[in-house]
This record gives C-alpha cells, structure tokens and sequence, in this order.
C-alpha cells in the first residue's frame, strides 16, 4: 500500500495534505484458538497486509470518514453524538475508537480520516483490529495521548465489544498493535503480558502459507457465543474463574469431575490442552528448533475439529491434503466454519502442496481457496 497515494487521495477529498500516514496489519494466530475469553495464551504474528490511514486533527467538534473499500463519500458525524448501538456500518469501528478514547478522558475534538487496507476483509484475518488500531494510533499521536500499545489494544476492543456490539477477545488488537518483524507475541490474555518469540521461517527455509477458503458458513456467529458460554459453564463445574485456572497437569483429573458431562468435557478438554500446546511451541522456537512446531500445530487442528468442533470440510480438507503431500504441519485459525488455514512447509514443497490443495478444491467441487505466504511482519507504525 502506498503511503504516498493514501496521503493523495486524502488531499482530494478533503481539500488539504493530511498531518500524517499510519498503518497497522492483518493478523494470524499461529496457535491458542479459543484460549482468549478462557484467560488463556495466544500467539499471533502480523501479516504484511495492512490498513493506512492519513488523518488531520479538527478542533470542531466534527469527525469525517472515508474508507477506498467502501463505496460513497465521506460520512459526516459529530463526536458528541457518538453513542453504542448507533451505528450498524463500517463506520462504527473508527467511530467507536473515537468514543472509546474519550470516554477514556482522552479530548479529541475531531478528526478527517480516509483509510485504504489490503488486508481481506471477513477471512478471518482481523481486518476489523487492523482498522480500529490504525485509527487508534494516528489519534494517540495526533493528539499527543502518549499511549502505550496495549492500552491502545484495550480501547480498541472497547470500542469493538460495546460500540460495534461484536464480542471479541482482545488478540486481535494486541496483534495489530504490537507485534514485531520476524516474531509471534506470545500473549497471557489475563494479565496482557507478552513476549517477542523469534519467527523468522525464511531464515531456516521454510514457509507459513494461509489458504483463506473464502466460505463462511452462516451459523458460525452464534457457535462462537455458544463455545464461549460451554467455557464458561465448564470453568463453573470445576469452580475455577476461568478455565485458563485448570492446570494441564490436572487434566484428567478435572475431566473426571465433569463425569458425564460430554460437552462440558471436550470444551474444558480443548481449551486446558491448546493453552498446553502453546507453551510447547514457545519453548521449541526459543530453543531454535521451529520445525518441530508442524506436530503441534496439527495436534491442535485434530482438538478444534473433535472436541471443539468448529471445522469444517473446506478447512479439513487443507489440512489432510497439505499434510499428504508434505507439509510440516497445517491447521485451521481463527473463529472457525470457515476462515482460513495455516500451513507450515519446507520452501521446496511449497510449490506442489499449493497445486495439491487447489486440485483437492476442484475435485471437491468447491470454490478456489486463495493461498498467500505470511511473512511475520511489523505491528502498527507511523508511515510518514
Ligand atoms: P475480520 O476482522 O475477520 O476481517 P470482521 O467481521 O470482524 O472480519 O470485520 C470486517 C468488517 O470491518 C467489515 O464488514 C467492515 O465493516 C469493517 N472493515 C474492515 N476493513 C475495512 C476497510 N478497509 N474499510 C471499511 N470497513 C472496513
Ligand atoms: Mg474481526
């Protein structure tokens, strides 16, 4: 994306050169799916698809948005009027920053905003996060709010739970806003801690491929909120808060409290062991030996698919056929039911697993995946 004709296209619109340019990126969660409104580990990388956004403060009182991804001219709001609940647009996402920063304390007295983003929206990669952090950012400077990132995460998942009404962990944001070139944020979701793991597959020959099904399957937004109120009735039979408090070495222990409780114990069950499965993958890329992450990536595909049960044939079906034709390891990512997946593999193989997953699409029958290989890349910056 360029910077430079964001800046042109803003000097268009709005009749002078924006103060700045910012950006901030797409998100892949490379394992802890579903572990966030548990408590629990995640750990995203940034992907090099992002969101600009040129912005210029206004002291009237007025706020101006304009997204190239959206057809139509500037939307004309008044920030004293921003409320929760009013906005069913895209607009409510940067609006939403804007009333979540000053409902923080924060005074914004307007703002003229025009965003273009590369990032896919609706794929599961977080377009959502990369447009609420990018505003974020480009206020908190404009308006010198000297916030950190995580504090900018926070407020922009306020402004996604409330404003918008979307329920959100707050990995999407903390990604956006936080991650570095070349690594994955592992990221406790309780206390927001986080720590830069070195991710830099180019550097060992290998590659992370993201094949985006292009399908949603209609019933997914209220399986999401079904998981999550399954978590939080197991985490109450076992008296814990949050099933993040369920140790692995108590595994079984607590499975059999749950006695025959068949759901209550396959939910508890994936979340107590993906939380495992990311402390193993954080200990075997700090010890230099990133290949032998591809098992536990799998393993976790096999949890989502049995015990939470949120897969689907489009997202099975990359699985197994990277797997077959050599992949490192492969599993679904994100909310699930369609989505993406994500393929670790030796560079050299790339080439024939890509045409053995759009072959496998085509005899299926389905529509072509779109396959692209995510490099780890920078969190949100100031671009000029
Ligand atoms: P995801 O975050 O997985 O891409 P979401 O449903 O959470 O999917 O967010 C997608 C929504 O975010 C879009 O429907 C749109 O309202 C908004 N959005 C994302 N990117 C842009 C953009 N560049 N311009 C306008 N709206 C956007
Ligand atoms: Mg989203």
């Amino acid at each position: 994306m360029e910077s430079q004709h964001v800046a042109e296209v803003f000097t268009q619109l709005y009749g002078s050169e924006p103060e700045g340019v910012w950006a901030a990126p797409g998100r892949v969660n490379l394992i802890g799916e579903h572990t966030d409104y548990n408590d629990g580990f995640v750990m995203p990388f940034a992907l090099p698809h992002v969101t600009v956004a040129a912005v210029s403060r206004r002291e009237d009182g007025v706020l101006r948005l304009h997204s190239q991804d959206v057809p139509g001219g500037p939307v004309e709001l008044r920030v004293e009027d921003l409320a929760p609940g009013s906005d069913r647009t895209w607009t409510a996402y940067p609006a939403g920053v804007v009333w979540a920063l000053r409902e923080a304390g924060h005074a914004l007295a307007g703002a003229d905003v025009h965003l273009a983003s590369t990032v896919p929206s609706g794929a599961g990669l977080s377009s959502s996060a990369a447009l609420e952090v990018v505003v974020a950012l480009a206020l908190n400077d404009l308006f010198e709010l000297g916030l950190p990132g995580w504090q900018l995460a926070r407020l922009c998942q306020r402004a996604e739970n409330v404003y918008v009404g979307a329920p959100t962990g707050i990995m999407d944001q903390t990604a956006s806003a936080c991650c570095e070139s070349g690594h994955a944020l592992f990221l406790d979701t309780r206390d927001l801690s986080q720590r830069q793991i070195p991710f830099d597959l180019a550097d060992r020959g290998m590659r992370l491929l993201v094949v985006d099904t292009q399908v949603k399957h209609a019933h997914s937004d209220g399986e999401y909120g079904k998981r999550r109120a399954g978590c939080e009735r197991g985490a109450a039979l076992l008296g814990v808060d949050a099933l993040r408090d369920v140790p692995y070495a108590e595994l079984d222990a607590a499975l059999e409290r749950l006695g025959d409780d068949e759901e209550a114990r396959r939910l508890v069950r994936h979340v107590v062991t993906e939380d495992e499965r990311v402390e193993r993958v954080v200990s075997l890329l700090e010890s230099g030996d990133p290949r032998a992450i591809g098992p536990v990536l799998t393993e976790g595909h096999a949890s989502l698919r049995d015990d939470f049960r949120i897969s689907c044939p489009e997202l099975d079906l990359i699985v197994e056929t990277a797997l077959a034709a050599g992949a490192l390891g492969a599993r679904m990512t994100g909310g699930g039911f369609g989505g993406s997946a994500i393929v670790l593999a030796e560079e050299a193989d790339v080439p024939a697993l890509t045409k053995a997953i759009e072959a496998a699409f085509a005899a299926a029958d389905l529509t072509p995946p779109r396959v692209f290989e995510a490099v780890p890349s920078p969190g949100a910056r100031r671009l000029r």
